[in-house]
């Protein structure tokens, strides 16, 4: 009998080595050949991206990798950088803080949504949508706009363990296509609840979602936020454990855009995805899987990286919801 822990029980240890460097052969083979959704359009700099890029990478706690495919191909992080931010001003000015500013409440409409804000009577429900988002940007500590960009920078470095670069050419298109993002963060401020200028807001969030990773980063991205904070490659403390804890509550109830409760429901793993084709899924305490594959499904979210981080979470056994009796471990 194998002294392994059933693979649906989210407590407890990994499997051993042999059973994740198969489940990863497994995610990988199985779906890259799947050519399901279609590239993101409404960002000229992001519509060229190579549909069939595709790799899926875990990174455990302990810092092991086990990678397939092209987990170094660099794209724009996009809005998976929104929870390493949150994570960061959670740091700075704390739980009940950004709780009473930004929220943390499902909005239940899409990520770019207006009625979002006037249903919360302005406030921007979470941070996860754009107008948390914004909001949550601009609560970033600095006296000026340089300052305020290196902390992001810097924070953001901290968390994949390498200095990490803006991709100037989408930063550019995104911000000739930002008079959406420009429109909800002037509702915020209207209603009182921007800390900060619209357009100076709006700026650094563009640039914020143009830094360049790739696979290989978002894993370890993730896996510090499953780590109690603490970058298990470099072994740096990037937040306090509460502030990673509170972070992955709130990927979980809104990472996935507007499919973020069929995610939890299927998959059990807070995980949040971006417009690039970027996916990155966190199990506290065992470690993250990310995927990268530009493909959207109509929400938004990586058809490959989705597919693929379902049939890991389950061979991985990284469910947080999935339990077992007392006594009945094999
Ligand atoms: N820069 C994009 C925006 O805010 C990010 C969108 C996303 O990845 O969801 O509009």
């Amino acid at each position: 009998m194998s002294h392994l822990p059933d693979p649906w029980v989210s407590t407890g240890t990994l499997p051993g080595r042999d059973v994740v460097e198969a489940a990863l052969d497994d995610a990988y083979e199985r779906f890259r050949d799947l050519d399901e959704g279609t590239v993101i359009e409404d960002v000229p700099a992001l519509a060229g991206a190579e549909p069939d890029l595709f790799g899926v990478v875990f990174t455990d706690t302990a810092g092991a990798e086990h990678a397939r495919g092209d987990v170094h191909h660099r794209f724009s992080i996009q809005s998976i950088s929104k929870a390493f931010v949150y994570a960061l001003v959670c740091q700075e000015i704390g739980h009940d803080a950004v709780l009473e500013r930004v929220g943390v409440d499902n909005t239940g409409v899409p990520f770019d949504s207006v009625l979002a804000i006037e249903h919360g009577e302005g406030h921007p429900m979470n941070p996860m949508v754009n107008a948390g988002a914004l909001a949550t940007t601009g609560l970033v500590p600095g006296d000026t706009d340089d300052a305020r960009w290196d902390f992001l920078v810097h924070g953001l470095s901290r968390f994949a363990g390498r200095a990490l670069d803006v991709d100037e050419e989408v930063y550019r298109s995104e911000s000739r296509t930002s008079r959406h993002n420009e429109g909800l963060a002037s509702l915020l401020a209207s209603h009182g609840r921007l800390h900060g200028d619209p357009g100076a807001v709006v700026d650094l969030y563009t640039r914020q979602c143009a830094l360049r990773v790739d696979a290989h980063d978002l894993a370890v991205m993730g896996a510090t936020l499953a780590n109690g904070g603490v970058n298990p490659s470099t072994g740096e403390r990037v937040v306090e454990a509460g502030m990673a804890r509170d972070a992955l509550s709130v990927v979980a109830s809104t990472g996935m855009y507007e499919r973020s409760g069929e995610w939890l429901f299927e998959v059990g793993v807070p995980a949040k995805s971006g417009i690039s084709g970027g996916i990155v899924m966190m199990s506290p305490g065992k470690g993250a899987v990310a995927a990268f594959s530009p493909r959207l499904d109509d929400a938004g979210n990586s058809v490959r990286g989705r597919r693929a981080g379902a049939l890991l979470s389950r061979a991985l056994g990284l469910d947080l919801f999935a339990s077992r009796p007392a006594g009945t471990r094999s």
